[in-house]
């Protein structure tokens, strides 16, 4: 029987999904809404019209449409690089000895290095629709940066990048390709925004986070005529988005009749994890059927394992709405652990809801051991694998090994969101014996959450 089911499992072009899926429509209790930081009310259209882009406002607040129709054009740009591969880790099964069957969804298969271009594109695409000249984002590792900046060249749009300082300084390639793509790269904390500015004068010697970078970002949007901001990850708009790649995995599986037990992917803002998972949840929402789902967090930024579940500020700045989610406090600064994409001190608020109602589960790892399984799954499968990527990888492979203990030869899919060919300083840190495995202190949380926004139940 497993003879049969290829290395990899592609689909065809005319397989690529038509829509994407929304998982919101099936959850019976709907991820709380976006509150306003000024009144506390929840936000309507008209408000967040004036950061965001209205199409994808509109996808933003709507719970009910399931199925949401991908625009041919995308469809066209996604044909470049998708369907992407599932593949049957056979290598890593027989080096592990284990009877687990093992797949990854492998989503680095484009410049950008990861799964950001299925959003990129679709938020730069409803931009260009609605006539604007430009979009300003934050990048943390650098991947969506220069997944948006690819976006934009397509379309022919301004992108304006606030990267995270410690990265932009660490991986002075990543913006080389972005300005390749003709975007304006700016390290932040900076001092052309007042944000920025503030941030600076309060933290000095900081090396930036995400949370900062969202609010320069936000801040850069408002202040140009003609401009939006966009976001990466965090926000229902991008696990819509980013349901391709789940919708695809199913397609894959149900091909060979496959049916998984256990769905693993790295969590940082929650998008790849949301968009794997979305169909499967959709099945498990229904009663249709059931599975494991587990998200992978570092343990240096722990938000399900160790966070709050509250209304939280999306950014340090305290400029954009408040949203509901596990969160470690918006003043919360990761320590500069590698995977820079997982540094975010918050979770995409529909993961969250789904976590709060026992529908998943989180594991955190340390940043030692995620790059002992990177470096394992590299000389085993060949694929240099994103620092981000390999926590999905670690747990994936301790799934695997618990398995063979427990001679269970379950169906394990995993989602491997991104290459490392720009972290490479942290895999030389890593074999050089140099890393660190920095854990937040009970009292360093608590002093984060005691600044939680005070908002009425
Ligand atoms: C951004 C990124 C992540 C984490 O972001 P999510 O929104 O949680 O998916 C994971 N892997 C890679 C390669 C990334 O670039």
């Amino acid at each position: 029987m497993d003879q049969k089911i290829p290395y990899k499992i592609y689909l065809e072009e005319s397989e690529l999904p038509r829509a994407w899926y929304n998982v919101r429509a099936d959850m019976k209790v709907k991820p709380a809404p976006l509150l306003h930081p000024g009144t506390g009310k929840p936000m309507t259209a008209a408000e967040l019209e004036g950061v965001f882009c209205r199409e994808l406002v509109r996808q933003e607040l709507d719970e009910d449409t399931a199925y949401v129709e991908i625009p041919q054009e995308i469809r066209d740009f996604y044909k470049m690089y998708r369907p992407s591969p599932l593949v049957r880790a056979y290598c890593l099964e027989e080096k592990l000895q284990t009877p687990a069957k093992i797949y990854y969804k492998f989503e680095g298969n484009n410049t950008s290095g990861s799964h950001k271009l299925n959003s990129a594109i679709a938020q730069a695409y409803y931009a260009k629709q609605q006539g604007l000249k430009g979009v300003t984002t934050e990048t943390g590792a650098g991947q969506w940066g220069t997944a948006l900046s690819m976006a934009c060249a397509y379309l022919g749009l301004d992108c304006q990048v606030y990267m995270v300082k410690c990265s932009y300084e660490q991986k002075p390639f990543r913006r080389e390709v972005m300005r390749t793509y003709g975007a304006k790269v700016t390290p932040s904390p900076s001092d052309t925004t007042s944000v920025g500015r503030k941030i600076l004068s309060e933290f000095p010697g900081t090396t930036g986070s995400l949370g900062c970078a969202i609010s320069e970002a936000v801040e850069a949007a408002g202040g140009q005529e003609g401009y939006r901001y966009v976001l990466g990850s965090v926000l229902n708009q991008v696990l819509l988005h980013q349901s391709v790649i789940g919708l695809e995995t199913k397609a894959a599986l149900d091909k060979y009749g496959i049916r998984p037990d256990v769905i693993i992917g790295c969590a940082g803002g929650g998008s790849n994890l949301g968009g794997l998972i979305a169909p499967f949840m959709g099945e498990k929402l229904r009663g249709e059927a059931d599975y494991r789902i587990v998200a992978v967090e570092p343990a240096s930024c722990p938000s399900f394992t160790r966070g709050r579940f509250a209304y939280d500020f999306c950014d340090t700045g305290m400029v954009c709405p408040l949203a509901k989610m596990y969160t470690l406090g918006s003043s919360f600064i990761p320590s500069a652990n590698h995977a820079g994409g997982l540094r975010f001190h918050g979770m995409s608020s529909t993961l969250s809801q789904l976590y709060h109602d026992g529908l998943m589960e989180a594991v955190s790892v340390d940043q030692t051991k995620v790059f002992e399984a990177a470096e394992y799954f590299a000389r085993v499968e060949g694929i240099l694998p994103a620092p981000e990527s390999s926590h999905a990888i670690r747990a994936a492979i301790d799934e695997a090994v618990a398995c063979k203990e427990a001679g269970r030869g379950e169906t394990i899919v995993f989602g491997l969101t991104g290459t490392g060919y720009f972290d490479m300083v942290a895999y030389e840190k890593f074999h050089d014996g140099q890393m660190t495995d920095y854990v937040p202190t009970d009292e360093e949380l608590a002093a984060s959450f005691a600044r939680l926004p005070k908002v009425p139940e």
